[in-house]
This record gives C-alpha cells, structure tokens and sequence, in this order.
C-alpha cells in the first residue's frame, strides 16, 4: 500500500488548497497533548491548537472517556422537538461563564454557522418589529466563516471575488487603531443614522485570519454603546477569541457593554468534534417568541447539538476553569511576555503584540500572505518539528493551555533561529 499521502491525492479535493501548487498532504497518523506525528514518524508541536481548537491538548483522556460513555447511551437524536441531558448540562455550564446578559443558546455545528445564525439573528429581529433594516456593518479585515452570509460580513475577501455580487449589503468601517478611533466612530454613526442598519458583526479584540490584529477593548467598547443606543444589534464573533484564548473566558469579558449576541465554535468541544452555539440576550429571543409561528426563527442543521460534542463541550469547559488551566494560561502569558521582551530590538522583528495565550510578531519584510518567503518559514518550522502557519509577515503562536515550558521554549527557539533564513 502506498503512503496516506499519496492516496490521498487520487480523490480528495483540499480546504484553502491551490492543488497545482501544492502537490502532496502531510499525513498526520496520530496526535497526543500537544504533539502531533506523522505517517513517517515525525513529529510535531500543534503551535496553533490545530486551528485553536485542541487547547487542552489531543486526545485529552479527561475528555475522551465521556464521550466514550456518552457514546453508549445516546448517539444522536433529532432537536427540534427532542432534547437531552447533555444539551442541557451544557447549556447550564455555558451560561454560568458568558456575559450575564446572554440568555439563550442556539446550537449549530461549525463557526461559518454560528455567525450566520448570528447574522440572521440580527436581521430577524428587526423583520419581525417592523423595522426596515436590512443592512449590516463589519470590520475592514473580519473573518467570520466561508458560508454566502459569513463571506459577506468578512472583509477579508480576496477569495471571494466569484460570490460578491450575491453578498449581503454591508457597510465597513476601519478597525479602531487609536489614531483614528474618532474617524471610526463617526462614520459607524453616520451609517446608523441612515437608518437601516440592523446589525454590527465583529471579531471582538483579536482577528484572526487578518494575522492576530488586536484592537483595544475600550475602542471597541464606544462603537457598541452607539449601536446600543441606536438598536443596532452588536454579534461578537468569538469562534476565535472563546474560552480563555485572551486571558478571560471571552474576548466580550474585556468589554463593559455587552455584546448582543455570541458566536462561539472552535475550542467549544476542545478540538474533539465540531460544534458551535449562537447566544443571545432575552430581549432577541423575545422578538421571535410570538402567536406567529413564522416570526420563529426557522434554520437547523441535520446535527445541532450533538449529544457527543455537548459532552466534549462539557468536559472541556470542566476543565477551562479548573485550577490548573487557569493557572497555565497565566504561565503561558508570563512566558510570551518574556518571550516579546527578548526579541523586541531584533532588527528583522518590526512589532510584537499580545493578549492572553495569542502572541504575533510582524516581521520587518514584505511577504505575500502565500508566497515563496511564508512557505520557506513554515518548511523551516515544520522541519524543526514546529506546527505553525505565518500569516504573511506575521508568525503567531496559539499554542495549546497544557503546552509545558520546554516546548514552548522549543517554539521560542525556532521561531528565533528563523529570523536567520529570511532576507
Ligand atoms: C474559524 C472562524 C470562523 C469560521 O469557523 P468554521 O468552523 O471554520 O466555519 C468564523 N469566525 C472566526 C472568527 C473564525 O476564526
């Protein structure tokens, strides 16, 4: 039989993959606490917790081991019109970390549907008042998912050329930089005051797939007391930024006003199955609660809660505020501080930013966000047995909560020697 890799070439069609350039798969066999191996037995740290979701390590038995149990009891089951214990665990323990103002909790299964939810949210809620507003605002650089209404909010479009003409209208606005925080305010306000804005959908403090830009929470803070003020319903994406990625349970907890509505997935079932859940406030859920039947809020997905990844979600929340979770993700913050302080006055380093267990540094040349440069530096970080994926001139660690002070060390230490091989 010939390698995974191989094989795999003959039928299966990638994510994000130009298959003309890249030729081959690496095939990973196998992937335990924050190691990953693969089928010819090498192995790598997971630096970015497979796509941030694995943070309390792979194959974390804590968490296997319900689900096993799980497995035998109930399987799957329909939710509209069923529901189950473990749900409804969830849906306490969820409840018990969120904002206080989040009330209620639609489930779906990945994070592209969490935000359309979100999205759908924000505009029902307006329809069935009577509003006329059908028109969204977002970040300039947002990621919110690859579904026709997450690709419409996200500014990130450069892939998106073939689908623009069918997005949702949606109006940008600069993130708040601190130099030009009036500007951006003013013109949220200018587009509010047009009257038709139903809703402003943002990555909460830290985007992403823009290469971890970070933004300050009280910035942040004033345009959502405007869209409060203006009933303009505020979704923060957290599929990215929840549980304890910036230090906080969410990224919303650094914030004094509230976001209306919540999008969670990713790190939800702590990187064992896919899963994600939409909260909102009572004052959401009370615009859709009526006589009407078609002011309900009509969407499901075939698997929405998922009695399996409801039990992977509530063995990882058990152990987001276990003593010991919370005492490494402060460890780890020490640690990437120390880190940034070490080679902030590298002359290839241009700046260094950070928040909780998210850190980034933008490097001092040009590079294409998947040119020759970045796939130099990710050979580079693979062959030294390092899992991460430079977003341009951007490296950045999202290293797993349980990563010990060895290996991030080792990640330390290669993004360093990296510095070397560029020009
Ligand atoms: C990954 C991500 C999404 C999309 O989630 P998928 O599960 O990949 O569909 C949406 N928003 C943010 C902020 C993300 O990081």
């Amino acid at each position: 039989m010939s390698s995974i890799s191989k094989r795999d070439s003959k039928y299966i069609w990638h994510p994000l993959v130009q298959h003309k350039h890249q030729k081959e798969m690496l095939a990973i066999k196998s992937a335990k606490g924050v190691v990953l191996t693969d089928e010819s037995g090498n192995e790598y740290i997971d630096g970015i917790s497979s796509w941030y979701t694995a943070v309390y390590g792979h194959c974390n038995s804590f968490i296997t081991e319900k689900v096993q149990e799980q497995m035998q009891q109930l399987d799957q089951v329909v939710f509209s019109g069923f529901t189950h214990e473990p749900a409804v665990k969830l849906s306490e323990a969820l409840m018990k970390i969120l904002p206080d103002n989040q009330a209620k909790l639609f489930f779906s299964d990945n994070g592209s549907t969490a935000t359309e939810i979100g999205i759908k949210m924000a505009l029902q809620y307006h329809f069935n008042k009577g509003n006329k507003r059908n028109v969204l605002v977002a970040f300039e650089e947002g990621f919110h998912g690859d579904t026709f209404g997450a690709m419409s909010i996200s500014g990130l479009s450069v892939y998106n050329g073939p689908f623009e003409e069918f997005f949702i209208d949606v109006k940008r606005i600069p993130v708040p930089n601190g130099e030009n925080n009036q500007e951006v305010y003013d013109q949220l306000k200018s587009y509010i005051d047009q009257d038709n804005i139903a809703g402003f959908v943002f990555e909460p403090l830290v985007q992403g797939a823009a290469a971890m830009k970070m933004h300050d929470a009280n910035r942040l803070d004033a345009l959502i007391k405007l869209c409060k003020e203006n009933e303009v319903i505020t979704v923060a994406d957290e599929v990215m930024t929840g549980f304890g990625k910036t230090g906080t349970y969410f990224a919303s907890d650094h914030l004094t006003n509230k976001p209306d509505v919540i999008c969670m997935s990713k790190a939800l079932t702590a990187g064992l199955l896919p899963m994600a859940v939409t909260s909102c406030t009572q004052e959401i859920f009370n615009a859709f609660y009526d006589d009407d039947i078609s002011k309900g809020l009509f969407h499901a997905h075939t698997y929405t809660a998922n009695p399996l990844s409801c039990t992977a979600a509530l063995a990882g929340i058990e152990l987001l505020k276990s003593d010991e979770i919370q005492q490494n993700i402060k460890n780890i913050m020490t640690w990437h501080l120390e880190f940034g302080q070490k080679i902030a006055g590298h002359p290839k380093v241009k700046s260094i930013r950070q928040i909780g267990i998210i850190f980034a540094l933008d490097l001092n040349v040009e590079m294409a966000r998947y040119g020759n440069l970045r796939d130099k530096l990710y050979k580079f970080f693979m062959d030294n047995g390092v899992f991460l994926r430079p977003l341009g001139n951007t490296i950045y660690i999202l290293a797993p909560y349980i990563t010990t002070k060895q290996q991030m060390s080792k990640i330390y230490d290669v993004i360093e020697r990296s510095f070397q091989i560029i020009e």
